[in-house]
């Protein structure tokens, strides 16, 4: 379940700070540390997978609980409820920590892709 060495795993566990902006049995919310626009949390699922490429089929579930997770943010928004998720697979894509994670950014326009 846990991977010794990454982070991701440490915060969700508690052993490493961050801000915590919600979080239930499967899912952990925090700030992240560098952000790059006004809202910009990362969705984490507690359990470690390396990125999609590494998911197995029951997996699939943590996909789904990290979208209903993104529905209850935004539910929380002020102003525009827009919002872009994001997911860097493998470094080319820009995958930094390899702990399967979803940025959730809003508070800008994002009409660029
Ligand atoms: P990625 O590059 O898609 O793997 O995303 C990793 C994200 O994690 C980056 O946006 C980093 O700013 C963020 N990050 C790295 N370490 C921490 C940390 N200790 N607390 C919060 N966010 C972090
Ligand atoms: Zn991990």
């Amino acid at each position: 379940m846990k991977n010794k060495g990454c982070i991701f795993c440490k915060i969700a566990a508690k052993e490493l700070p961050s801000k915590v902006i919600a979080e239930n049995e499967d899912i952990i919310v925090i700030q992240d540390i560098h952000p790059k626009a006004p809202v910009h949390y990362l969705i984490i699922p507690k359990k470690h997978i390396k990125n999609i490429q590494e998911m197995e089929y029951p997996d699939a579930i943590c996909i789904g609980q990290m979208m209903l997770m993104a529905k209850e943010l935004s539910e929380n928004l002020s102003g525009s409820k827009a919002f872009r998720l994001i997911m860097n697979n493998g470094a080319d894509a820009g995958q930094s920590v390899f702990h399967l994670h979803c940025h959730f950014l809003s508070g800008r326009r994002m009409t660029d892709f």
